[in-house]
This record gives structure tokens, sequence and C-alpha cells, in this order.
């Protein structure tokens, strides 16, 4: 049974990390209509019954920049009592977002991909069960030992466990390598549990920067994922990280002329998280 945890666990916050995080929520690449309908629905099979709504998680996520770590931000450890707490509210404005009962503020919306079938569908419970009653169904198969079925749990609500390990350790727990206003902390030089998602001290100071490492003894993977897409030429980075002005995904971002007049048309693709 572990292999599969791991590789659901790993999946699922990879591409959490690079769908809505660096994809909806800051634009740190494009890509062409077709790859990114494929990347959204690969997100929304391999998240299964937590799949996060991207203009949500865009949403909340930008709120959470804007406002880090203080008493707007919709997830701080700094003024949340506790770790259920936190969670309980985050969820609580999630929803609201996805309902329509919480109105975000203008400069907070838009620039993230909406397919509101697929949006819809795997917000639904319909989906949520029919997802939780495969990962049953796998337990039964291939579980060898009691103790197995205590992950299973996991698999029904992995999205916002990777959301509160993140957001509760990322802002409370590690070193800093940047002297900014919020709590943000980096907890592990090789980010290999959360895909890079626990350099927050480094991507909360550079919000643009598509490599959340900035030390030579940091490395983020989800970044060597979309250096290798780059590569493939299958997605554009649309900056390169400023350790490394040369990488390979700006080398293919060299304008062309009709990407110049899409950035006159539409400014900068990057969301770089207005304060
Ligand atoms: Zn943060
Ligand atoms: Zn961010």
């Amino acid at each position: 049974m572990l292999p599969f945890f791991a590789a659901h666990w790993t999946l699922s916050v990879l591409f959490q990390s690079l769908f809505q995080h660096r994809y909806a929520a800051h634009r740190m690449f494009t890509m062409t209509p077709r790859a990114e309908r494929a990347l959204h629905l690969g997100t929304a099979l391999v998240q299964g019954s937590s799949y996060l709504d991207p203009r949500a998680y865009a949403i909340l996520h930008r709120e959470h920049h804007a406002y880090a770590d203080t008493v707007r931000d919709p997830h701080s450890p700094a003024h949340h009592k506790h770790l259920p707490r936190m969670m309980l509210e985050t969820g609580r404005r999630y929803g609201g977002l996805l309902t329509g009962n919480v109105q975000a503020e203008a400069r907070f919306t838009g620039g993230y991909p909406q397919w509101p079938a697929v949006d819809r569908f795997f917000s639904s419970w319909a989906s949520r069960l029919g997802f939780g009653a495969l990962y049953t169904l796998v337990y039964k198969r291939f579980a060898t030992r009691r103790w197995h079925w205590a992950l299973l749990p996991v698999h029904f609500v992995m999205g916002p466990v990777h959301g509160a390990i993140v957001n509760w350790c990322g802002h409370r727990y590690g070193y800093r390598n940047f002297k900014i206003r919020d709590q943000s902390r980096n907890t592990l030089p090789l980010d290999v549990v959360c895909m890079g998602e626990l350099f927050q001290n480094n991507h909360h100071a550079r919000p643009a920067s598509p490599d959340f490492a900035a030390k030579r003894f940091e490395l983020d993977p989800t970044w060597q994922v979309m250096r290798l897409l780059a590569r493939l030429r299958l997605i554009r980075v649309s900056h390169a990280p400023p350790s490394q002005p040369a990488a390979a995904g700006e080398r293919r971002q060299r304008p062309t002329r009709r990407l110049l007049m899409r950035r006159k048309a539409h400014g900068t693709p990057t969301f770089e998280c207005p304060s």
C-alpha cells in the first residue's frame, strides 16, 4: 500500500504546486489552450476526492500574499490559535468562494483557468464519494497489514492536508533567507515532501520567481519539473528565476511578435501578488 500512498501524495502536491499555485494563482508560465485543458483534467483526476477549484484556490492564495500573517490573511498561524481552527476557517472561505457566497476584491480575480463542467463535477459530492469508494477498493484489494487502513482517510482529504502542512509549518517552523514583513519560513532545505511548497520565505520574498529555492543547498522539485516541461516545449516560463537568468524556459520565452502583441494587450502574464 505504501507505493500507492506515496504516489498519490507526491502527484497530488506536485499538481497543486504546478497547476493551482504556480499557473492559476501566479501565472508563472503559459501554454497552449490544449495543454492547459490536459493539465486541468490531469489535476482533477490525480487530486480526485480533494480536487481544488483553480479559481477559488487562486483568489484565496492571492489574498494570502497580499495580507500575509495579518488578521486579513485567510490562513495564518500568526492569528489562528491552532491548526484545526485555521483549516476550518480556510475551508469556510474556500467554500464561500466556490459557491459565490463570498465576494473577493476585484484585484484578486481573473487570469485563472476555468472549465465549468470539470470544476463543477470534480467539486461535487458525487465525485468526492466516487473517488473515496475507489480508494477504498484499492485498499480492500491490496492492503496486507491492518495499519495500512490508517492511511486511507488521508487519501480522502489529501489537498487540505497538504494545504495545512504548507500554511502552518511554512509560516511557523524553519529558517529565513529574507527579512520580510511576514512570518514566512523555509521549513526544509530539500523539500521533497511538498514538492517545493515549503520554501515559503523564499516564495514570499520573490513571488514571481518560478524557482522557490534560493540557496545552493535548496532544491525545489516542481521547478525541476517545469524546466523539463519547458525543454519539451509544453510550457513557456514567464520569468527566469533571479539566480538563473538564462534558464531553459527563459530562452524559449524570447518574445515572438505574437507574444509581444499579447503582452501589449493583456500586460505581463505573471501575477505578482498585489499588496
Ligand atoms: Zn505563505
Ligand atoms: Zn504563492
